[in-house]
C-alpha cells in the first residue's frame, strides 16, 4: 500500500489511519468539506491557466480577470520565481501523478520546473481551500514527500529541490509564501523518514491513535472503522464542558474520562517541554515552534542556607527573627534526622511527627484522587 503525499503527515501521527481510512473509503465516506470542494476547484484553475501559458511558453498573466485574487498570487509567485533564472526550465509538470519505484509514496505535486544545467528544480504547492492554521514549508510532511518523487521523476543525482507553499491568508488579502529547500542529501533523510513512517503503518498492529491534527482529514473519523476516534471525540466534548459552571451537569463518567486525559497530559507535560527547549537551542525556528525561549526566568533558590543567615543576622535582629522567615522543608528534615539518628522508613516519619508535634499541619488539601482499575 502506497502513502499518499497529502496524508504522510496523519499517518506519521496515526500509523493505523492508513488501513482504518482506505477501509473507510472503500466504504464510500466522503470527507469533501465545503472548503476542500473550493480549493479543489481553485486547483484545476490554476492548472488550467499553467497549462495554458506555461506548456505553450507564453508569459503567466498575474492579473487573469477570471480568477479569483488568490489564485492570482499564486500564479504571480511561481512568474517571479520563473524570472529569477535566466535559463528557461526544460521540463515541468502539473498535478502529474507520480510514484516512487523506491520508497513507498505517490501523489500529484501541484507544479514543478527542471533547470537541467543549473541541477535546481522549482516546486510549488499551494493551500487554495485552506482555512485552519498556517501552515510552514519547512518540516511539511507532504512536500517533502513530493521532494522525493520528483528528484526521482528528473533522474538527476545532483538536482537540488527548491519547494515553494502558496498559502492565501484571506484576512490580509496577500498570500504567505514560504520555502525549504532539499539537497541530494537531505533527500536522502527524506526517504529514510518516509520508509519508517510506512514500515509502522503497514504492521498489522499499527496503533490507532487519535488527535485533532490527524483524525482532521480521516475519513475513518466517527465511522465504525475508527471506534478510537469516536471515544475521543467523547472524551474532548466532556473536557470542552468542564467549565466550573457547567460542572453540576458533567456526568461521572465524563469526570473520570477528564482526569484520565489530565493525567496523560501532566505525564508527557515534563518531556514535551524538555524537547521543545532542547530543539529551539539546537537552532529550531521560534516562528515555526510557536515558542521562544527566555533565559533567567526560573525561580531563584537559596543553596547555602547557614551562610545566607550568617550573612543576614550580621545586618541585625536575633537569628531567630531571620528564621521566621525561612520556610523548612520537612522532606529535608526527614533526611536529616534519619542520618542523625539511624531511625528508618515509617519509624523514622512517626517519631519524627511525635518530635515536631504542635509545630506542623497539614495543607488544606489533605484528600487524594486514586485511580482504580475494574
Ligand atoms: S480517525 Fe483519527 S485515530 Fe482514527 S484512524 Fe483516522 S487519524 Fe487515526
Amino acid at each position: 500500500m502506497y502513502l499518499r503525499a497529502s496524508s504522510v503527515e496523519r499517518v506519521s501521527l496515526c500509523s493505523g489511519s492508513l488501513a482504518a481510512d482506505s477501509r473507510a473509503r472503500h466504504a464510500g465516506a466522503d470527507d469533501e468539506t465545503k472548503a476542500a470542494m473550493q480549493g479543489t476547484l481553485d486547483h484545476a484553475t490554476v492548472a488550467g491557466l499553467l497549462e495554458e501559458r506555461f506548456l505553450a511558453h507564453r508569459p503567466l498573466l498575474a492579473s487573469h480577470d477570471d480568477v479569483e485574487w488568490d489564485v492570482r498570487f499564486a500564479i504571480r509567485t511561481i512568474a517571479e520565481q520563473m524570472c529569477a533564472y535566466d535559463h528557461l526550465p526544460e521540463s515541468g509538470a502539473i498535478e502529474q501523478k507520480l510514484y516512487s519505484a523506491t520508497t513507498p509514496v505517490g501523489g500529484s505535486p501541484d507544479f514543478w520546473m527542471y533547470y537541467p544545467e543549473l541541477h535546481i528544480v522549482e516546486a510549488f504547492d499551494w493551500k487554495m481551500g485552506w482555512v485552519g492554521n498556517m501552515t510552514l514549508a519547512r518540516g511539511n510532511l507532504q512536500l517533502r514527500a513530493y521532494a522525493v518523487l520528483i528528484h526521482e521523476a528528473v533522474d538527476d543525482p545532483e538536482a537540488t529541490v527548491f519547494f515553494h507553499l502558496v498559502v492565501p491568508n484571506r484576512s490580509a488579502k496577500r498570500e504567505r509564501v514560504t520555502s525549504v529547500r532539499y539537497t541530494p542529501a537531505s533527500i536522502a533523510k527524506a526517504r529514510i523518514q518516509l520508509e519508517g513512517i510506512a514500515h509502522r503503518a503497514r504492521v498489522k498492529t499499527a496503533k490507532r491513535c487519535p488527535s485533532t491534527k490527524a483524525c482532521e482529514w480521516c475519513r475513518a473519523n466517527g465511522t465504525a472503522f475508527c471506534p478510537e476516534s469516536i471515544e475521543y471525540v467523547k472524551e474532548t466534548n466532556a473536557l470542552m464542558r468542564a467549565s466550573a459552571d457547567v460542572m453540576p451537569t458533567v456526568t461521572n463518567a465524563d469526570l473520570g474520562l477528564l482526569l484520565g486525559r489530565i493525567a496523560q497530559v501532566e505525564k508527557a507535560k515534563k518531556a514535551i517541554q524538555a524537547e521543545m527547549i532542547a530543539r529551539l537551542r539546537a537552532g529550531a525556528d521560534p516562528a515555526e515552534c510557536g515558542y521562544m525561549l527566555q533565559e533567567g526566568k526560573g525561580a531563584r533558590k537559596i543553596t547555602d542556607a547557614p551562610a545566607a543567615l550568617e550573612r543576614m543576622s550580621a545586618l541585625g535582629g536575633t537569628l531567630r527573627e531571620w528564621l521566621e522567615a525561612c520556610t523548612v522543608s520537612r522532606g529535608n528534615l526527614l533526611k536529616r534526622y534519619k542520618r542523625v539518628t539511624g531511625a528508618k522508613g515509617v519509624t523514622a516519619e512517626e517519631n519524627l511527627s511525635v518530635l515536631l508535634k504542635g509545630l506542623e499541619a497539614r495543607g488544606n488539601d489533605t484528600t487524594k484522587l486514586v485511580p482504580i482499575t475494574i
